[in-house]
């Protein structure tokens, strides 16, 4: 068996093609709440770590998909940095409009960049464990897993840790619990840069039954070009907000949460957001910013538990 080009993916682009073309993906921000670098040139966190690391070959990858068009454009200029380092790179983009036919021209540009699909079958393989990880989501809702550990998995499903079977071991690793449910809370926007967020969350009466981004990795599939298409062309972060917003008050409702948070990032422009999110969700709404990598600060936690106590009154 030849050694498998190693894929780096800088948002959600599907794992299904890289598989199906014999290549491992790899998501490049999921090194990024465990690192300690401070970029040189920043903006967002996330993009200039990773750009920084790509282009010292601090992270050795073949190539990179940058997820160019869609929901960052941070990603659009530091993707541009480390391929002028001389990574080969590929910009992927998403339709606003959800047009799958032009996402089905965009998926074969990927395979072409790719190679071959010289292992078709694997769409269908990555579809069932996709099942899995919502049945994973619900146990979640229903308080038998712990919020920290179905974060880990569902966060995951972006590159399937790179190897199928790995990333079955993984799921059949966890361990159901009980977790006494006090507080249903709803973690929209990115995912929170620091490591420790869930669990430290849960240790204040917070549970999250519901993690915005990390659920779209779960929740789109298929097992040809055509389908992918037609499924990925709902990935709400590259649509229009009031597309997106009607999906979170449909997930929202589904999961009778009684809060919301909001994490955004800094100098992310789903900052903006914001007041959108709180005149359109009906909930008591935290936001909360963050920036480098690292575990929760103090200043964080405080807010975590005032908003906690503020819901325990409601
Ligand atoms: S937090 Fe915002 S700016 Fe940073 S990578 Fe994500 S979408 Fe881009």
């Amino acid at each position: 068996m030849p050694v498998q080009k190693k894929i780096g993916l800088t948002a959600l682009v599907p794992p299904e093609l890289i598989f199906a073309c014999r290549c491992s993906p790899f998501d490049v921000n999921n090194v990024i709440p465990g690192s300690k670098k401070y970029p040189r040139n920043k903006l967002c966190a996330w993009t200039a770590i990773w750009q920084e690391m790509l282009s010292k070959r601090e992270l050795k990858l073949d190539s990179l998909i940058v997820v160019a068009g869609g929901d960052c454009h941070n990603a659009l200029v530091d993707g541009q940095k480390v391929e002028m380092s001389g990574v080969p790179t590929h910009f992927f983009f998403y339709p606003f409009d959800g047009d799958h036919e032009y996402l089905e021209s965009q998926l074969y540009k990927l395979v072409d960049f790719l190679g071959t699909m010289g292992s078709p079958e694997k769409p269908g393989e990555i579809k069932e464990l996709k099942e899995i990880g919502k049945k994973i989501d619900k146990k979640r809702a229903q308080g038998k897993l712990s919020s920290g550990d179905v974060f880990r998995i569902m966060i995951s499903f972006s590159d399937l840790m790179g190897d199928l079977d790995v990333f079955r071991k993984a799921i059949s690793s966890l361990k159901e619990q009980k977790v006494e449910m006090n507080n249903r809370v709803a973690l929209i926007g990115v995912p929170p840069i620091y490591h420790d967020f869930h669990d430290v969350a849960q240790s204040l009466h917070l549970q999250i039954v519901f993690d915005e981004l990390p659920f779209e990795f779960l929740r789109h599939s298929g097992t040809d070009i055509h389908n992918i298409a037609r499924d990925y062309c709902d990935y709400t972060f590259a649509r229009p907000l009031d597309f997106r917003i009607r999906f979170l008050q449909k997930e929202l409702e589904k999961r009778h949460v009684n809060g919301v948070i909001h994490y955004t990032q800094f100098a992310c422009h789903h900052m903006l957001e914001d007041e959108i999110m709180r005149s359109k969700l009906d909930y008591p709404m935290l936001t909360i910013q963050g920036d480098l990598p690292g575990k929760t600060p103090e200043q964080i936690k405080l807010r975590l538990e005032a908003f906690r106590e503020a819901l325990d009154r409601t």
